[in-house]
């Protein structure tokens, strides 16, 4: 049953719904204006009643042999002298019939109804003969002082064809309310939806060639604009994404080509003219030199794509940040002093951050390496870590040229160089600080790059605690 539900068309269910929700309203209605409609005319019924009962007492009359007439002369004047309209039975206390007023020839009442009984006041609705619905009220009264008790009848023929004429009514325009509700129902689903169609065929035609292109959106405050909005959004996304991932490649291809094509040049000159021992070793020494820098950009490539594909929630440690810090520095402390570098590491005591140690020791691993590279020699690198109220605070500086403001921003892109052709003798592709970056905001801080006020840069990693 679900799944043929779930396999209908939208409107199609939408109709349904509709029709179904009329239905239950128009039942509702129905039986309402039924149960007003016999309340009401139960009541007025049983105030006739009452009146014909209060018009019995005062107009019949006992006899001395117990017997019992209807008075012409009674109180109730005029109305009395009208012939009674009301059908009725006067009983004796101990069960005696003393006066009946009955047009009912063929119903012998007496097998339906028994007797009265003297103590309340009743009223109860009786079929005398087939299809006769008589309402009856039984009660205690007096005539000419003495206890009596009285039975009056009212038919209710009247009444029972003013509620079958409304049952017959609702039965008539029920189906055609529902289904009036159903088709309505279907044709607002289908206009209301026709925009949908529209989009799902804009979207199709939207291919990664053509990511460019966007839905149409006449209305973005109304659902379906709101929709289109979202889906526009995401297009952009996925736009730019594809942009950057062309990027990516296109620069890739160019940074692996480069020592690739220094590979084949220095081969094919030594090759052509290298019968000299010394200039063969110096040939092959430039060759291990560009391989090491194949190496490397591989190395940083499958960095960055391993961090691209594993997901954000990386193992969280508790990582003692002094210790991380010192053994960063006792990594370094060797490529620092071929340039008479000094590394100093100042830390607040315990300061720790819950964090991927690896990824933390790749990003400083890449700036410290930076500040090496950038720093003049003789120069101090300073790496600080300090602890305040709702942060912690990593730094590397270096004493180095610093880096214009203009490219603050640019310069944790991938392979983003400042100045191209002197990084790329340095060995670098750019890919260094993006990789800081990545692994940065993969354990949940943030990096940026602030001017050294005696030149040089700050690298700093921050983490909300
Ligand atoms: P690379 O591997 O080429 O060094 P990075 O992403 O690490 O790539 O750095 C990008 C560029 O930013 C470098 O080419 C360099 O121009 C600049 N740069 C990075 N760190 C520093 C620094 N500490 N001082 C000055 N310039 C820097």
């Amino acid at each position: 049953m679900k799944s043929w539900w779930q396999r209908r068309s939208v409107r199609f269910r939408l109709a349904l719904w509709y029709a179904a929700a009329t239905a239950v309203v128009l039942i509702a209605f129905a039986w309402f204006v039924y149960e007003v409609i016999e309340h009401r005319l139960g009541a007025d019924l049983d105030r006739q009643l009452r009146s014909d009962f209060e018009l019995i007492e005062a107009q019949v009359d006992l006899d001395a042999d117990e017997g019992a007439r209807w008075n012409v002369h009674g109180p109730h004047g005029d109305e009395a002298n009208a012939p009674i309209s009301a059908w009725f039975d006067v009983w004796s206390e101990n069960g005696e019939l003393l006066l009946r007023h009955w047009p009912f020839q063929k119903a012998n009442a007496n097998n339906v109804l028994p007797p009265p009984r003297a103590s309340t006041l009743s009223f109860t609705t009786v079929e005398l003969e087939r299809g006769l619905f008589v309402r009856v009220m039984d009660g205690p009264g007096q005539v000419e002082g003495r206890p009596v008790l009285i039975r009056v009848f009212r038919d209710e023929t009247e009444m029972r064809r003013t509620l079958g004429e409304i049952v017959k009514v609702s039965m008539l325009g029920f189906p055609l309310a529902v289904a009036l509700a159903a088709i309505g129902g279907y044709l607002i689903a289908t206009r209301s939806l026709r925009p949908l169609d529209a989009m799902a065929r804009q979207a199709r035609r939207i291919t990664s060639e053509s990511l460019s292109k966007r839905l149409p959106n006449p209305n973005p405050s109304d659902e379906l604009g709101r929709l289109a909005t979202v889906f526009n959004d995401t297009l952009a996304r996925l736009e730019a994404s594809f942009a950057e991932l062309q990027r990516f490649t296109a620069d890739a291809s160019h940074e692996l080509r480069s020592p690739l094509t220094a590979l084949r040049a220095v081969g094919e000159v030594a090759l052509r003219d290298g019968n000299d021992p010394a200039a063969l070793r110096e040939t092959i020494g430039s060759m291990l030199e560009e391989a090491q820098r194949l190496t490397d950009l591989v190395d940083a490539l499958l960095t960055l794509a391993r961090m691209d594909a594993t997901k954000a929630d990386a193992p969280r440690e508790e990582v003692n940040i002094a210790a991380l810090l010192g053994e960063v520095r006792d990594q370094f402390e060797v490529l620092a002093n071929e340039k008479r570098q000094t590394i100093a590491v100042m830390s607040d005591d315990n300061v720790a951050v819950k964090a991927d140690r690896t990824l933390l020791h790749l990003a400083l691993v890449n700036l410290v390496h930076n500040a090496i590279q950038h720093g003049p020699a003789d120069s101090r690198i300073l790496i600080t870590a300090v602890r305040s109220a709702r942060k912690i605070d990593i730094s590397v500086k270096d004493n180095g040229p610093g880096i214009a403001r203009e490219y603050h921003q640019k310069i944790f892109e991938r392979f983003f160089r400042v100045d191209k052709a002197r990084s790329r003798a340095q060995g670098g592709a750019g890919l260094g600080l993006a990789i800081a970056k990545q692994a940065v905001e993969r354990i949940g801080g943030r990096i940026m790059l602030e001017n050294n006020s005696d030149g040089g840069s700050v690298f700093r990693i921050q983490f909300e605690t």
